[in-house]
């Protein structure tokens, strides 16, 4: 039977790279999805695929506003929400905190933090009280950077690590009606961008070099594609899970058994 069946799921920066794939899976697995993301394009694509299993917002996760347009695009599409899934985000490339000036310093702090931070601060707040009504969950996709050094440079990492605080704090606050986890992928071969003022900095790789880097960082050595985390986020979101909140579900080849 379909894990998901007849669940309303919201979900951030859906139209690309993990968000994507979780969207296809969890349609796949009886869901409905209402996608927001900062691409237009990306968008269409996925409407034109999935039809009417899916509602796109084209938005960007900084403006609260365009969340609550989402989640009200959600209940009015679909009559509720059950699952949100707080997934966008940016990267800063491993840029050197040396190297960097403080002015670019400064601006990648904001905009980094406003994306993968604000952005899910203003998710959670945009779906709190529809999930009430659901004894819904939600899902934040943080990364191995959230416990280890070398998954990116300090904006990353220390981003990472914010978002673990905020769904631990959240798990206790909005027990015992709505669960709260996450997802922990390694690195894994998508268009994950780099914000432009950390661009000067960085050495932007071909994917052949990033499937080669990334297969030597974890212990399995597997050159890790969107489609291998899924199973972790349908895990999360099903009632399977109903007695796992405050969890980040590591998805990234065995990091852990690296004994940093
Ligand atoms: P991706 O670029 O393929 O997907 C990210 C999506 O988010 C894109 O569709 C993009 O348009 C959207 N987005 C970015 N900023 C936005 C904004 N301000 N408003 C609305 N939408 C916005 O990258 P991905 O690798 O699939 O990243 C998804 C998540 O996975 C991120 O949180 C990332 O930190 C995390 N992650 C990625 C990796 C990796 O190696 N790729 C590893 C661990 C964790």
């Amino acid at each position: 039977m379909a894990e998901l069946s007849g669940k309303s799921v919201y979900i951030t920066g859906g139209a690309s790279g993990i968000g994507k794939a979780v969207v296809e899976a969890f349609i796949k697995e009886g869901a409905t999805c209402t996608v927001l993301d900062r691409s237009a394009d990306g968008l269409r694509e996925l409407e034109q695929q999935l039809g009417d299993k899916v509602r796109t917002i084209t938005g960007d996760v900084t403006v609260y506003e365009d969340h609550q347009r989402a989640v009200q695009c959600a209940v009015e599409a679909f009559g509720k929400l059950d699952i949100l899934v707080s997934n966008a985000g940016v990267f800063d490339a491993f840029a050197k905190f040396v190297d960097v000036t403080p002015e670019a310093m400064s601006e990648a702090y904001d905009m980094l933090f406003s994306i993968n931070v604000k952005g899910s601060f203003f998710a959670a707040k945009a779906a709190v009280d529809a999930l009430k009504q659901t004894r819904g969950n939600m899902i934040f996709t943080v990364s191995g950077a959230g416990f280890y050094p070398d998954g990116g440079g300090v904006w990353y990492t220390a981003s990472k690590h914010a978002q673990i605080g905020l769904l631990r704090q959240l798990a206790f606050e909005l027990a015992p009606d709505i669960r709260v986890n996450a997802v922990a992928p390694g690195g894994t071969l998508t268009a994950l961008s780099v914000i432009p003022p950390l661009r000067p900095f960085v050495n932007i790789v071909d994917n052949e070099t990033k499937a080669k880097s990334i297969k030597r960082r974890n212990p399995l050595q597997i050159a890790m594609e969107a489609e291998d985390h899924v199973g972790a986020y349908v895990l999360l979101a099903s009632d399977k899970a109903r007695a796992i909140t405050g969890e980040v579900l590591a998805s990234d080849g065995g990091l852990v058994v690296r004994g940093l």
